[in-house]
């Protein structure tokens, strides 16, 4: 099925967006503040919640972020935090991240899609809340969504594209017919946002004892987010959380339960790691938890999410402008590209959650040894740090892109400003030699007119990067 004509038929809007939670959110602002016609649906009515699901950005999404103008004023919502301790023994100093953001940023999850629907609206995307989708099919054109609207109203509309950005019970993936493989990894984490008398000298602290473990993270204004486990209470998700049952919990894993009271939020829930095995099937498209789901420890889902729709939303706009040299290529590299990062993620949020849960002495020992070796050696920390933070993450090189293809581009400092400053404009952005006016190599997805163009400051570097809109690097000349 050809599915990236430029001539479509009549479309109602040229990109459906399904679910407004911070993926949905991105992407839309993103095809909207590129021209493109943008409806984003969402179930729930208009309004948010104050409660937080995620409270942890990390650096390579702050960096995004910063690529649209958002991150200095997330960072006034929360607070920095430079180091993690892990299983009582290992301290992780996030000060020696790479990047302007050399921390965690804790800020409540409401505060990130706050700022990205402000964006959105400003940038022209339609919003229908109270909006579900129920049913969808494709054809060579576009695609027709079935949906229900406020008081149950039946609604038709067609798009060229539609993104399922619908969370982890996705409409969308089912209407697709694609399976969401995978298991249960932990049953009945008990989860309390509360104050402390008794604050912890560590920023972050994740502690077990074999049958337990708590992690306790500060989001900076007094409040303090908790989430426990217990081998010896597996009950399910609908058991109502006592603030006696988490203090029991953190007095056997922590040895203190720093005086916690006056609880806002207390939930009990499962944690499944699942990933669907496409990201695209034709016309439509899976991103954030409606693509991959996996355990808290680590805090990836939200940022994930995050790096999928910065991936794909310029891979939608060049082939909407009509500027992609081979626009079935582009939309498949989101699949490339994304689904790997979803497998790695799977897998460390899951290798934490089961080191944390290690209850044979064979298990605590390795549990001893991986905090040692990360502890103590250099290398295997940096490593650690660069995958928890997201900063490590590199795409496969582009077919002639040079050597760098595919890493991302690090904030530097050229004659018109930062790099990262530069990418708000959403286009790539071509570095230079002074005096240089390279052309664009064939592979580029963008034409001359838009491209960003920037000087190294060191008339030495004799370089040209082209930089992708989402801070990788596209093609080098060397
Ligand atoms: C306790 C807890 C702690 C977490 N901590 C972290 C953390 O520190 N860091 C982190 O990165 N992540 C964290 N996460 C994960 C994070 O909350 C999710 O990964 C994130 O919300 C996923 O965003 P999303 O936009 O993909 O999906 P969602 O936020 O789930 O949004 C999906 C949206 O789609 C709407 N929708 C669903 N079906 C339809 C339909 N048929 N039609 C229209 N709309 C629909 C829903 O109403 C919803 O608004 C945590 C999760 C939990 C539970």
């Amino acid at each position: 099925m050809p599915t990236t004509d430029t001539h479509p038929a009549a479309a109602d809007t040229d990109v459906l967006v399904v679910g407004a939670g911070p993926t949905g959110l991105l992407l839309a602002g993103d095809l909207a503040a590129a021209g493109l016609d943008v409806t984003l649906v969402e179930r729930r009515p208009a309004g948010r919640s104050s409660l937080t699901r995620a409270f942890g950005v990390h650096a390579r999404t702050l960096e995004l972020l910063d690529s649209r103008g958002l991150a200095d004023a997330l960072e006034a919502t929360g607070t920095p935090l430079t180091r993690m301790r892990l299983f009582g023994r290992l301290s992780l100093d996030l000060g020696r991240l790479p990047s302007r953001f050399d921390h965690l940023l804790v800020t409540p999850q409401y505060e990130v899609e706050r700022l990205l629907e402000e964006r959105a609206a400003a940038a022209g995307v339609t919003f229908r809340h109270g909006t579900a989708l129920r049913a969808l099919r494709q054809d060579a054109d576009g695609v027709t969504a079935e949906l229900t609207g406020p008081d149950q109203t039946p609604l038709t509309l067609r798009a060229r594209h539609l993104v399922g950005t619908d969370g982890h019970r996705s409409t969308v993936r089912t209407a697709l017919g694609l399976p969401f493989p995978g298991t249960s990894v932990i049953r009945s984490i008990v989860l309390a946002d509360v104050r402390l008398a008794d604050e912890p000298a560590e920023t972050l602290t994740v502690s077990g004892s074999g049958d337990t473990f708590v992690f306790l993270a500060p989001f900076g204004d007094g409040w303090y987010r908790v989430m426990g486990w217990d081998r010896t209470r597996q009950v399910p998700d609908d058991e109502p959380v006592g603030l006696d049952e988490v203090r029991d919990l953190a007095r056997r894993a922590l040895g203190t339960d720093h005086g916690m009271h006056d609880p806002r939020w207390l939930s009990r829930f499962h944690s499944d790691e699942r990933q669907v095995p496409a990201y695209r099937v034709g016309r439509v498209f899976l991103a954030g938890n409606a693509a991959h789901v996996h355990s808290p420890a680590g805090g990836q889902g939200m940022n994930t999410g995050l790096q999928d729709a910065a991936n794909l939303s310029w891979k939608l706009v060049a082939v909407h402008r009509g500027e992609a040299p081979d626009p079935e290529a582009l939309l498949d590299s989101y699949q490339t590209e994304r689904h790997p990062v979803g497998a790695t993620v799977l897998r460390t949020s899951g290798a934490l959650v089961r080191l944390a849960m290690a209850r044979t002495p064979a298990a605590r020992a390795l549990r001893t040894l991986a905090a040692t070796v990360l502890g103590t050696l250099r290398p295997a920390s940096t490593k650690a740090l660069a995958t928890l933070s997201g900063l490590g993450i590199a795409y496969a090189p582009a077919p002639g892109g040079g050597r760098s293809s595919g890493r991302r581009a690090p904030d530097v400092r050229l004659r018109e400003g930062r790099l990262h400053a530069l990418l708000r404009a959403g286009e790539f952005v071509l570095i230079a030699p002074e005096g240089a006016s390279p052309a664009l190599p064939s592979i580029a997805p963008t034409t001359a007119a838009r491209v960003v163009r920037a000087t190294w400051p060191d008339p030495a570097r004799r370089t040209s990067v082209l930089v992708r809109p989402d801070g990788h690097v596209l093609w080098t000349d060397r």
